[in-house]
């Protein structure tokens, strides 16, 4: 089972449409740097993909981003083709004016949304690769008391144009009371600000009574408690990713210990779909309604 990523398990008729074309899904983590963005792209998915080859052990594999990095992965996974684009970015550090580090992050997602507007008025339409950022992992400073400047700033400029997820970073060096207290503070300054993350679709009705309990837990974690790490540590003769301590470990997969199940979750099955809809949508019509009058004038 754990040798999945998990995508497969992507509801019925999204499988089926899958299996036949392929599934592309395009993410993208942003916030200042230090935060663990590469290291938590590496956590979701890189590792598992080679799991049968070698397993970087020791986390200075990971180098320091210093400009837009986009890997691009097919995995297939029980007849489903998934072709992932994720992109990783330098992040930034406390200046609201630091435009230069956080304009190209902008510029990217604009200009993924122009190349599928130039296929789209193309002549081959059928078959448009699609690079567009479907969501955005906004990194949160545990460090910090909420939100900064430069985070308002940047999330104002990101929320017309992609799917914000905020995730509190880091989160195991802060205690359960201090994740408890800076999540709803952040949630607080998010709304005080009009900033618009992600809206989680409301559960159908007639779901049954484990999936409401599911997508109620999933929606009360959000910011998304996360911790990251490339160590593959043994504890109790099973093999798992977690971030050792003198107290003990950090388990990554563990839900008692953060929320990074429940993100992997959403991400690669229940709300994947969502999150393209809402970016071909809202998202891009946006874009292309801009783009359009802007051709009028
Ligand atoms: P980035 O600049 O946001 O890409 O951050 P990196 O992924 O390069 O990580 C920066 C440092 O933080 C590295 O030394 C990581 O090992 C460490 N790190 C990454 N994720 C976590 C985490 O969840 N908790 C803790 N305590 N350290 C982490
Ligand atoms: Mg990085």
């Amino acid at each position: 089972e754990d040798e999945f990523i998990g995508f497969a398990t992507l509801p019925d008729q999204v499988h089926r449409k899958a299996v036949k074309r392929g599934f592309e899904f395009g993410l993208m983590v942003v916030g200042e740097t230090g935060l663990g963005k590469s290291t938590l792209i590496n956590s979701l998915f890189l590792t598992d993909l080679y799991k049968d080859r070698k397993i970087p052990k020791v986390e200075e594999t990971i180098k320091k981003t210093v400009h837009i990095e986009k890997k691009q992965l097919e995995i297939e996974e029980r007849g489903v083709r998934l072709r992932l684009t994720i992109v990783d970015t330098p992040g930034f550090n406390d200046s609201v004016n630091g435009e230069e580090n956080w304009m190209p992050i902008i510029d990217y997602i604009d200009s993924q949304f122009d190349q599928y507007y130039q296929a789209e008025s193309g002549l081959n339409r059928k078959n448009i690769q699609d690079t567009r950022v479907h969501c955005c992992l906004y990194f949160i400073s545990p460090y910090g008391h909420g939100l900064k400047p430069v985070d308002i700033a940047v999330m104002k400029r990101l929320h017309t144009k992609v799917n914000i997820v905020p995730l509190l970073a880091k989160s195991d060096i802060l205690t359960p009371k201090e994740v408890k207290r800076l999540k709803a503070k952040i949630l607080d300054e998010i709304k005080d600000n009009h900033i618009q993350i992600y809206q989680f679709p409301e559960c159908d009705s007639d779901e049954d009574e484990e999936f409401k309990q599911q997508d109620k837990a999933l929606k009360s974690a959000i910011p998304f408690a996360v911790v990251g790490s490339n160590t593959v540590v043994e504890a109790g003769g099973k093999k798992i990713r977690g971030r050792m301590y003198p107290w003990g470990i950090v388990e990554v997969d563990n839900p008692k210990h953060c929320d990074f199940g429940k993100l992997r979750q959403m991400l690669i099955s229940t709300h994947m779909q969502d999150l393209k809809d809402i970016t071909a949508d809202l998202h891009y019509e946006n874009y292309r309604a801009e783009h359009l009058a802007e051709e009028m004038k």
